[in-house]
């Protein structure tokens, strides 16, 4: 999509305050600030806060919280719905006063008989114009509404979405509809015009349930005279059964995808790639998203949401990070205190025992809880695992490494010569050897080198931990 009429690109990523960012509008969110970026453009946050029953304070610190975690912030100041409510009313002014919108005193109780009765006969309801001719009666007491006299002449309206292409939605599911409630308050379709007009946005970018409303705004627009923007509707993301993702498939909010260990960089490539592509690279920096992003890499149809690849990506960015990263990110987006939890420890142990397990895990709770595991002696073991390795001289091998390992300096190469040379005179294979060492080290049977847990964990460590092994056998 080119920049409209050679304006420059602005863009806005427009969330209600009613709940936690939800990470598909995360990803909304994303292709708008990529598409300001990769066309030199401004890209806004809006509030829409006009739903003063469900909108929150605390919810608009969660949204603007996570989207700052990734690194999206407004290059404008945050524009408010709520604080605009006069400006609205002024605008609806003007188009009753043009004859273009009308007052309408039909009761809620009346229209809602009349929706349940077009129900009933299994047709679409639509408003059935009965105030259109009243004209402005500002003598009439009663409570009224606000509605758009919808205009079309032919039974389709049909519009340019750049990237659903040709979208037609049939004229008869355009009613009048409303622009202000009784209480003044606006609706969506008018504020979210009016204020896209206001900020001189270029192209809006949003999730394709948005699609039934782009022919209320562009209509808006006609009768203000002004330029609608260009408009581009992202297909929904899936659930594994090919429904619209929901909470029952899982974590949908981008807060429980931090408090559960993944990196922003992570959540942010994978996001990138449901439903856009650029031929078949998975790993993308953010410069390199910004180059490559355009709407025309975005897939018409859904993209299903797979946790295993986000997984995988996750794990990826986590062998980039340093141990000393990972430590910082601990304590700020985990919350966890890792001096505290291993207080007997070193920093340099603490960063040597990530670096052992960095590579090995998908998230980043995974690799706190392991770094504390292997901090701690094991609370249990699991004797199945051991009967399967070297079951019956066990507690003799282990005996005999403990006298092995006394006066010995803990380090690597030290260690596997001594563990080597045990094997050749009693003819065992190093594997079983090192796999028992671990079990009783860790308490696990698959883990990092056992030289290398060794050294981490040291002389005295090593020799009590084994020690206890021996005891419960
Ligand atoms: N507040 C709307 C939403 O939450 C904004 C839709 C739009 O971008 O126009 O989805």
């Amino acid at each position: 999509m080119k920049p409209q009429n050679n304006k420059p690109v602005r863009v806005r990523f427009a969330p209600s305050p009613t709940g936690h960012l939800h990470i598909g509008s995360l990803r909304t969110a994303l292709f708008n600030w990529l598409f300001a970026r990769h066309h030199h453009g401004i890209f806004l946050i809006r509030i829409e806060d006009t739903d003063v029953v469900r909108s929150t304070k605390e919810y608009e610190h969660s949204l603007l919280e996570s989207l700052a975690w990734t690194g999206i912030v407004s290059d404008e100041p945050l524009m408010y719905q709520a604080s605009r409510m006069e400006l609205y009313r002024q605008y609806a002014q003007q188009l009753i006063a043009q004859g273009k919108a009308y007052k309408c005193y039909c009761k809620q109780t009346e229209l809602q008989e009349k929706r349940e009765e077009t129900q009933q006969r299994q047709d679409t309801y639509q408003y059935d114009k009965a105030c259109r001719a009243l004209g402005d009666d500002s003598s009439n007491p009663n409570p009224y509404v606000v509605r758009f006299k919808v205009v079309i002449d032919s039974e389709n309206f049909i519009f340019h979405d750049e990237i659903k292409g040709e979208v037609s939605i049939p004229a008869q599911q355009i009613d009048d509809f409303v622009l202000l409630r009784s209480d003044g308050t606006v609706t969506y379709n008018f504020a979210n015009v009016i204020d896209d007009h206001e900020t001189a946005i270029t192209h809006v970018i949003r999730g394709e349930e948005h699609l039934f409303n782009t022919p209320k705004q562009i209509l808006l627009y006609q009768a203000f005279g002004f330029q609608a923007p260009s408009y581009g509707h992202i297909p929904l993301i899936l659930g594994p059964s090919g429904q619209k993702l929901s909470k029952r498939d899982g974590a949908t909010s981008v807060v429980e995808y931090k408090n559960e260990g993944y990196l922003p960089q992570a959540l942010c490539n994978y996001l990138v790639r449901l439903g856009w592509s650029y031929g078949d690279q998975e790993i993308f920096t953010q410069q390199e998203m910004i180059q490559h992003f355009s709407l025309q890499g975005i897939n018409r149809s859904g993209a299903k949401f797979d946790i295993e690849k986000l997984k995988w990506v996750n794990s990826f960015y986590i062998k980039a990070l340093t141990p000393q990263e990972i430590i910082e990110i601990f304590s700020k987006d985990l919350k966890r205190n890792l001096a505290q939890d291993t207080s007997a420890w070193t920093q340099d142990q603490r960063q040597t025992c990530i670096s052992l397990y960095q590579d090995r895990v998908s998230t980043l709770t995974e690799l706190y809880d392991q770094v504390v595991k292997s901090y701690n002696p094991p609370a249990s073991y699991d004797w199945e695992n051991l009967r399967q390795l070297i079951e019956k001289d066990a507690v003799i091998i282990l005996q005999l490494l403990q006298q092995e390992f006394v006066n010995l300096e803990f380090e690597k190469h030290q260690l596997s010569e001594k563990v080597k040379a045990f094997c050749k005179l009693h003819n065992y294979k190093m594997s079983e050897i090192a796999q028992l060492l671990r079990f009783a080290l860790t308490g696990s049977i698959s883990g990092p080198s056992i030289f290398d847990m060794m050294v981490l964990l040291g002389c005295k460590e090593v020799q009590k931990r084994m020690s206890g092994v021996i005891a419960e056998f």
